[in-house]
């Protein structure tokens, strides 16, 4: 091969700053991603609220879809993309407001029980970096929010928690892929969902998340907590079309962390799952070695992974407003 034409092969593989030639159709850039929620929302009846703002300035948005019927309802809660590069969590979150506009037995089921909230990007700092970046770059870059906070590693510990020095626990380094902060909740972005949760006393929630393809719930220690949560994970995967994800918890091991699902449990008295789409066996199979981290975070056709997480996810709100909250269990 001469000079010339490793040069042009370079050239071809350069991102420029400003540019995002390597991440396309169906993921959307922000601005699309905005005009999306927008239109989603227009069709479900439901205002885009504006329920905080990020470190550089964007409006953290949540959906609220009215539950049906006149009859006492509860509140439920989906977010996404708490992580920069995480965007088919984002479009599993999108494809939530798609489904819950069609009319059928699960989606009567649920707005006839609860209203439905959604928010699409806990983190659009982290996403239009991703997207600048044009999907490649360290972890720690594509992740965090602006402050480089691991925004789920930022939430408190329940009281006489403690965070171990374990792999992916969080981090107390700055430049870390899992630096927890100076305090809990000291990003705008956490302090957002945080108030958000405490006045809508949400009954369960589901955070979503990429890639491993299985279901992490809150850890929790009695059995009966154990035992519901095992109930909510089989029926989150028994409705799954193709790949069921599967339980990923211990009940003496799993260490505590500082993530948004433990701090809805023991915090706020609501039942929350981690769902992790996309298997890892699937993004290996896609790449063996992807030519950006995007490609390892994100499958080329997200199309069967939206659609049969988001099936997971009504199932599994189904499933938990048909038990009481946790403290009285
Ligand atoms: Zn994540």
């Amino acid at each position: 091969m001469t000079a010339g034409r490793s040069d042009d092969l370079d050239a071809a593989h350069r991102v420029e700053p400003g540019a995002a030639p390597t991440i396309g159709a169906p993921y959307l850039a922000p601005d699309e991603r905005d005009a999306r929620i927008e239109a989603l929302a227009g069709r479900l009846e439901a205002e885009p609220l504006r329920i905080g703002t990020s470190v550089d300035g964007a409006p953290l948005v949540a959906v609220r879809v009215p539950a049906r019927g006149d009859g006492p309802h509860e509140r439920v809660l989906c977010t996404a993309n708490i992580h920069g590069i995480e965007w088919v969590s984002g479009l599993v979150a999108l494809g939530l407001l798609e489904r819950l506009g069609r009319d059928d037995a699960a989606v009567e089921s649920l707005r006839r029980r609860a209203e439905v909230w959604v928010v699409p990007c806990l983190n659009p700092d982290g996403y239009r970096r991703t997207w600048e970046r044009g999907g490649d770059g360290r972890l720690a870059e594509l992740r965090a929010n602006s402050h480089g906070v691991d925004l789920n590693r930022n939430y408190p510990l329940p009281p006489g928690a403690r965070r171990l020095a374990l792999p992916g626990a969080g981090s107390n380094t700055p430049g870390d892929a899992t630096y927890c902060g100076v305090a809990p909740l000291c990003e705008p972005e956490t302090r957002a969902l945080h108030d958000l949760c405490a006045a809508q006393r949400f009954h369960a929630a589901a955070g979503l998340h990429s890639f491993m393809g299985t279901l992490i719930p809150a850890r929790v220690r009695t059995r009966d907590a154990w035992r519901a949560y095992g109930t909510l994970c089989r029926s989150f995967a028994a409705a799954q079309s193709a790949t069921r994800y599967r339980r990923l918890a211990s009940r003496w091991i799993d260490a505590w962390t500082g993530e948004q699902e433990d701090h809805l449990h023991h915090g706020l008295d609501c039942w929350a799952v981690c769902v992790e789409t996309f298997p890892v066996l699937a993004t290996l199979r896609q790449h063996l070695r992807a030519p950006t981290r995007f490609w390892r975070f994100n499958p080329r056709d997200p199309a069967p992974w939206i659609a049969q997480d988001v099936e997971g996810l009504l199932a599994y709100f189904l499933a938990a407003l048909a038990l009481p909250r946790p403290s009285a269990l």
